[in-house]
């Protein structure tokens, strides 16, 4: 293939890769929420779950989205310094967000800030969000798709701690927000936490623990402890499916941290709603590729 076509060829793959995960949830997400509903006793949290898998069903079926909210596309790459398709990466990645819009369809959620239009086509200034990591001495490339929806991204915040408020403010800050708002998300929620020391690196740190596998922990057996006492917590609430009672309010709670300044602690939140729609792709050189959230996809 020349460089061309394989541009062209990765625009595609990643185009049908979106409109997949439009349709079908991760694996992951199908599996917790089939756990939820067994672990429900009350008819209406039963009849919701139903609902819910009874919306996937028809969402491959009639080959349709299965939320109308297709939410703002997120894209966090992993990408080798020596993958051949690096440069062409952001352009490529837009391209095939407005090639999704149209053959999935995706609903327009790009609206441009101050001029205050849609443009029609889910691309804008800075959208699709491409968040990168760079890999040194490596030709591969991981991309993991995020569908930010309205609902589950209104939770979202953020915040510097006073030093003396501990761990016990940071628990607060997200019993506060679950509280307030995590009805609007529609339940049960995969809630990410980060915490560092400024509000962007904790921001940011959120949103890449929304990225882990539904049943991951944090690799420090503390933070992994406080990942089990915040579901605990949020669960209490009582939540249930789409926020209308029941014992699960969260598929899962994941903490993604970093070392901090002594005098700060920046905590924020994230929330995916049971529509947890994201992918995780993986591209050698030539352009073949490794799937790991969505089995039997094809592109
Ligand atoms: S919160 Fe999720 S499931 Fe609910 S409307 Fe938004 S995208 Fe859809």
């Amino acid at each position: 293939m020349t460089h061309e076509e394989q541009v062209k060829r990765m625009t595609e793959m990643m185009a049908k890769f979106v409109g997949h995960t439009a349709k079908k949830l991760p694996d992951d997400v199908i599996a917790k929420l089939e756990e939820l509903r067994s672990k429900e006793d009350s008819p209406m949290a039963k009849v919701i779950y139903d609902t819910m898998f009874r919306n996937q069903e028809l969402a491959v079926k009639l080959d349709r989205p299965s939320c109308q909210d297709t939410g703002v596309l997120q894209f966090w790459v992993k990408c080798g310094t020596r993958f051949p398709l690096i440069d062409d990466l952001e352009a490529l990645l837009k391209e095939a967000v407005i090639k999704a819009t149209f053959e999935t369809p995706l609903r327009h959620n790009s609206v441009e800030t101050f001029d205050e239009y849609n443009t029609g086509k889910n691309v804008g200034k800075g959208t699709p969000t491409v968040w990168w990591d760079i890999v040194p001495n490596s030709d591969s490339c991981e991309i993991y798709t995020y569908m930010a929806g309205g609902g589950c991204t209104l939770p979202g915040n953020a915040t510097v701690l006073m030093p003396g408020e501990g761990y016990e403010g940071v628990t607060k800050f997200v019993l506060d927000r679950m509280t307030s708002y995590g009805l609007n998300a529609c339940p049960p929620l995969l809630v990410g936490v980060g915490v560092a020391t400024s509000v962007e690196t904790a921001a940011l740190l959120s949103k890449k623990a929304l990225m882990r596998p539904i049943g991951s922990h944090n690799e420090n057996e503390r933070a992994a402890k406080m990942e089990k006492l915040l579901e605990d917590g949020i669960n209490a609430i009582g939540l249930g499916p789409q926020g209308m009672g029941g014992n699960y309010s969260v598929m899962g709670v994941h903490i993604e941290n970093t070392a901090r300044h002594p005098s700060a602690i920046g905590v924020a939140v994230n929330v995916g709603c049971w529509s947890h729609r994201r992918g995780h792709i993986i591209f050698d050189k030539d352009l073949n590729y490794t799937i790991t959230t969505h089995s039997g996809v094809e592109l």
